[in-house]
C-alpha cells in the first residue's frame, strides 16, 4: 500500500499540527478585528494586521455541506470507503474540509452536529483533524 500524501507544514501552518497532535483544534484570532482566518494565515484576510493569536476551538461544530465517496480517489483510501467528505462549520465560524468518520455514511445529513477527532496518519507524524456525529 503506498503512504498517504502528507499535507505540507510551514511556519505559518505548524500551530495548527502542533494542536492536531495534542488532540485541540487551533484556530487563529486577529487581535486587531476579531477575524478567524482559516486555512491559517501570516496576515489577517479583512484587516491586514499580522497580530494572529493562536487559540484551541471548541472542536463543536454543525456539517454545512458533504458528499460520500463511493470509489477510492486514490488506492490508500480504498479500506476507507464509501467515506463522507465534508465541509464543517465550527462554532467559532471558520469551514475546513474533512471526513465524517464513525457513522454510517447514508444517515449523514446537512445541520449534524459534530466534534473534533484526530486521526493519525499511518507511518508519519501527523495527525488531522477529522469529525464524528454527535
Ligand atoms: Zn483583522
Amino acid at each position: 500500500m503506498s503512504a498517504r500524501v502528507i499535507p505540507p507544514i510551514s511556519p505559518t501552518t505548524q500551530p495548527y499540527w502542533e494542536g492536531a497532535a495534542r488532540g485541540e483544534l487551533m484556530l487563529q484570532q486577529c487581535s486587531a478585528c476579531g477575524q478567524r482566518p482559516f486555512p491559517p494565515h501570516t496576515h489577517c484576510e479583512k484587516c491586514g494586521s499580522a497580530e494572529l493569536a493562536w487559540q484551541a476551538a471548541s472542536g463543536k461544530g454543525t456539517i454545512y455541506t458533504y458528499t460520500i465517496s463511493y470509489r477510492a480517489p486514490h488506492p490508500v483510501f480504498r479500506d476507507q470507503c464509501p467515506m463522507v467528505i465534508a465541509v464543517v462549520e465550527l462554532d467559532e465560524g471558520p469551514r475546513l474540509m474533512t471526513n465524517i468518520i464513525e457513522c454510517d455514511p447514508e444517515h449523514v445529513a446537512v445541520g449534524m452536529a459534530v466534534e473534533a477527532a484526530f486521526e493519525k496518519i499511518d507511518d508519519s507524524d501527523v495527525v488531522l483533524p477529522v469529525f464524528r456525529l454527535v
